[in-house]
């Protein structure tokens, strides 16, 4: 990863989605690659740029290796569709078989601590492991999708992550807007959508919702003090704090040197 303390021109804050996304691509190439978990809005992203690029961008994916079924159905679409070979980053197995001894498979139900363990060993370390060879990624946020989210920018450094480049280029768009988008442009959508999930992510943490709840209600829905985020995208501003160091350090007695910075 080069040194991009921005040397560059950042997009006006108004600036449209494909411009945002366009302006990524141009100024980091090779260095830049789409994050999703195959959710309407990065699917979006996903077809944006594969249609900018003719399908010559990277995109890679967090398989928490408890994804449901229809994810990977749609992981085999997107291959078909757009030519992109998605990679997969699996957590590291040593940290995964740590904390599963020690915490069994379903520690999730068990506290929003153990849960957040859970977040951190498959999804936030492996996320970071990733990042780590990246100048700038791309995610699918949008401000309106919870509180912990109204503050998005387009384009922000990303201090969490070595100071990378983090684009959003739909945070201003609305569920509508997703949907008119994908519905226009026929993009492959999950499975699990015409069953009620608004929100898609690991099988054991997400369900359908009914008619009045919010969109977020699906995830973790067992929590009662619980932020509704995993970890990944951590605010500089504090709004979502991990507050599970004590059971990491348990599960990493003998990796502490090797932990990601
Ligand atoms: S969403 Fe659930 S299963 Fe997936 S990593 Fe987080 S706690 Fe674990």
């Amino acid at each position: 990863m080069t040194n991009l303390r921005p040397k560059f021109t950042w997009p006006a804050p108004n600036a449209s989605a494909e411009d945002v996304l366009r302006w990524g691509i141009g100024e980091f190439g090779e260095g830049l690659a789409i994050c999703t978990s195959f959710q309407a809005t990065g699917t979006v992203v996903l077809d944006m740029a594969a249609c900018m690029t003719a399908g010559n961008v990277k995109v890679f994916s967090l398989d928490t290796g408890r994804l449901h079924a229809e994810t990977y159905e749609l992981i085999d679409k997107i291959r078909g569709r757009y030519g992109i070979a998605v990679e997969l980053v699996a957590p590291d197995s040593a940290e995964l078989t740590s904390m599963l001894t020690m915490h069994g498979p379903n520690l999730m139900y068990n506290s929003v601590s153990k849960r957040k363990l859970c977040c951190e060993i498959r999804k936030v370390r492996s996320l970071k492991r990733k990042l780590a060879s990246l100048d700038a990624w791309v995610t699918g946020l949008r401000r309106n999708q919870s509180n912990a989210r109204e503050r998005i920018e387009k384009v922000a450094i990303d201090e969490e992550h070595g100071g990378i480049v983090k684009l959003a280029p739909l945070a201003d768009w609305s569920a509508e807007q997703v949907f008119d988008y994908i519905a226009r442009n026929d993009v492959p959508q999950h499975g699990l959508y015409a069953r009620g999930y608004p929100s898609i992510g690991c099988a054991p943490c997400t369900r359908a919702i009914e008619p009045g709840e919010h969109p977020r209600a699906g995830r973790w829905w067992w929590e009662e003090n619980g932020d509704g985020e995993c970890g990944m995208h951590f605010s500089p501003r504090g709004d979502v704090r991990r507050d599970f160091d004590v059971l990491l350090d348990e599960v990493l007695p003998l990796r502490r040197p090797y932990l990601v910075k």
